[in-house]
């Protein structure tokens, strides 16, 4: 999937001075000093234009490490903990450039573009029409072949797709949904928000007998996760 990756066009706006990649580069370097330190992840950061994944009137504000409104009561992710999240599954999956991973919560399509240059192939669901539709949208200037966007309702996984390598939920629910786990291959990793009020960041293991061990990473603060479509 190398190749399918270099299709990124990250100036495909004209190349408007936020679009620079120095603007980027000091982005992951904040990131790294947030203790993010896979290179692969911070390249992949310093690689997609987030300003094409907000508002217009918010593209000045696009590489701050902020979450920001994107209509219907959602967020875009902060770049934290998109790549906090990246590398955490990173981690976990050595043949990486030929694994299949599910994204729940697609929101604008950023962390899907994120994960798409780090993964073969990337699966994200959305349960709200016009989101599901903004990423496509906000998607299509990339030509990332190796993204596709379902919707849907993720608590449900992504029925009739093979077991994926790795799950990564951007919205969090009282437990991690039966589905989540049933959908991931064993030796897979699930990395989720848990948590309604108080929420931190999991990372469920299934081991290669289909056993789960589950760890918390840290505190974080995500949407919660919602039952059906809209
Ligand atoms: N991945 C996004 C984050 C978007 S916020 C980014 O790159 O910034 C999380 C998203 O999860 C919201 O768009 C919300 O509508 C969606 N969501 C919440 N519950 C869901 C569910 N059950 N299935 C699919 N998406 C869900």
């Amino acid at each position: 999937m190398a190749g399918q990756r270099q299709a990124l066009k990250p100036d495909a706006d004209g190349g408007a001075a936020l679009a620079s990649q120095r603007v980027r580069e000091k982005m992951a370097e904040r990131i790294r000093q947030q203790g993010v330190r896979d290179a692969r992840v911070l390249q992949a950061m310093a690689t997609v234009p987030r300003h094409l994944f907000v508002d217009a009137a918010l593209a000045s504000r696009a590489y701050e490490d902020s979450a920001m409104p994107i209509g219907h009561g959602q967020t875009i992710s902060r770049p934290y903990i998109v790549a906090r999240c990246a590398e955490l599954l990173l981690a976990a999956i050595p043949r990486h450039q030929s694994a299949t991973v599910l994204e729940i919560g697609t929101g604008c399509g950023y962390a899907a573009a994120v994960l798409a240059q780090l993964f073969g192939t990337v699966v994200s669901v959305e349960r709200l029409r016009p989101l599901h539709e903004l990423a496509r949208e906000n998607l299509r200037p990339l030509r990332l072949p190796n993204v596709r966007l379902v919707f849907g309702d993720g608590s449900l996984g992504v029925p009739g797709q093979p077991p994926f390598d790795g799950i990564v939920a951007a919205a969090a629910g009282a437990q991690l949904p039966s589905a989540w786990l049933a959908q991931l291959r064993n030796d897979g990793r699930l990395v989720a928000p848990l948590g309604i009020e108080e929420q931190r960041l999991v990372v469920a293991h299934k081991d290669a007998a289909g056993r789960i061990s589950q760890r918390t990473i840290e505190a974080v603060r995500f949407v919660p996760l919602k039952p059906g479509t809209g």
